[in-house]
């Protein structure tokens, strides 16, 4: 993958970031995503970074960060800087681990994904955010995980969700709070075999690379109250958050392929500029009353004469019909 590491430049007091996850294209709602966060970091003069998170090894694939890359530039959307590949990070995130051993907020699980789902605590039908762990291997220290590794047991590193929650602010859904012990539970920030996990790499992230604002999908708002955990174990502020309604094909369900082909890399294949789908976006969005072909840099005036713009947006997900 092309990719160059650079030094931090002269930044701004907003600093937020496009992180594709190269897993495989980027489709429309992706697209909408990035469009809310380069608009809210460039109005607002803030500096952006571009991250792919090519954590996820088993699922990364080799073509797609380049992919992505191509795709934000179709759409006519810039960053500053580009942030290190989270695979080049791990000596840095074992280190991070290692905080979180000696603090002792993580021990070794070894259930496997199947012990798990059957001991959760919650019914598959009420569980917000996959299952929650029951707490088998809670009473467990960081340093039984000698004996587990003396033993050949595979493991991973589960978080001990703190006894209360505190409450946040998402900047688009105002005030959030849930119990998080109860409904998300003690949850996986690395393995003793293959990458860091998710929930550690971008919180180590966010917080070597300085990001105030992140902007993401809805998918990930349940993750929030299990990263502020980990920010708040490190003693490190937590960014402030934007989570942007995902979006949903015709009979409701999240996007996907049986509704059509809604890749970014098609509509370029086709020749397709990208107005006519940043019209319809902007539209999604409340930026425009009716759908026309636009520009990113359009919107962007238009998002810089209103300062009231995220309250346009649904607080619902956003229906889309691929062609
Ligand atoms: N890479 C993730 C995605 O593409 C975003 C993670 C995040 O913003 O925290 O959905």
């Amino acid at each position: 993958m092309a990719m160059e590491v650079t030094g931090f430049m002269n930044r701004s007091n907003y600093i937020g970031r496009l992180a594709p996850s190269p897993t495989g294209a980027q489709h429309v709602g992706n697209a909408r995503t990035f469009l809310v966060a380069w608009l809210h970091a460039r109005s607002r003069g803030g500096t952006l970074l571009l991250r792919v998170e090519d954590l996820d090894t088993p699922r990364t694939k080799e073509w797609a960060g380049d992919q992505a890359i191509e795709d934000l530039e179709w759409l006519g959307l810039d960053w500053d800087e580009v942030a290190d590949l989270q695979s080049l990070r791990e000596s840095r995130y074992c280190e991070i681990l290692g905080e979180l051993k000696s603090q002792e907020v993580v021990y070794p699980c070894s259930c496997t994904r199947s012990e798990v789902e059957a001991s959760s605590s919650a019914p598959h039908e009420s569980q917000l955010d996959g299952a929650v762990y029951a707490g088998t291997c809670a009473s467990r220290s960081a340093s039984d995980a000698v004996d587990l590794d003396a033993r050949g047991v595979r493991y991973a590193w589960r978080f001990r969700i703190p006894e209360s929650t505190p409450a946040w602010s998402d900047e688009l859904h105002g005030q959030q709070w849930l119990d998080a012990r109860k409904l998300l539970g003690d949850f996986v920030v690395a393995r003793s075999y293959g990458p860091t996990a998710y929930q550690l790499a971008v919180v180590a992230d966010d917080h070597d690379q300085s990001i105030t604002h992140v902007v993401r999908g809805d998918d990930l708002i349940y993750s929030t109250y299990r990263q502020h955990a980990i920010y708040q174990a490190l003693g490190w502020p937590s960014p402030r958050m934007l989570h942007v309604p995902l979006v949903i094909g015709p009979d409701g369900k999240r996007l996907a392929k049986r509704h059509g082909d809604s890749r970014l890399s098609l509509m370029r294949e086709k020749g397709h500029g990208p107005e006519s789908l940043l019209g319809e976006l902007a539209h999604s969005l409340g930026l425009l009353k009716s759908i026309r072909p636009v520009t990113a840099e359009e919107l962007l005036s238009i998002v810089g004469s209103r300062d009231d713009w995220l309250r346009t947006i649904p607080r619902v997900p956003w229906v889309y019909n691929p062609q």
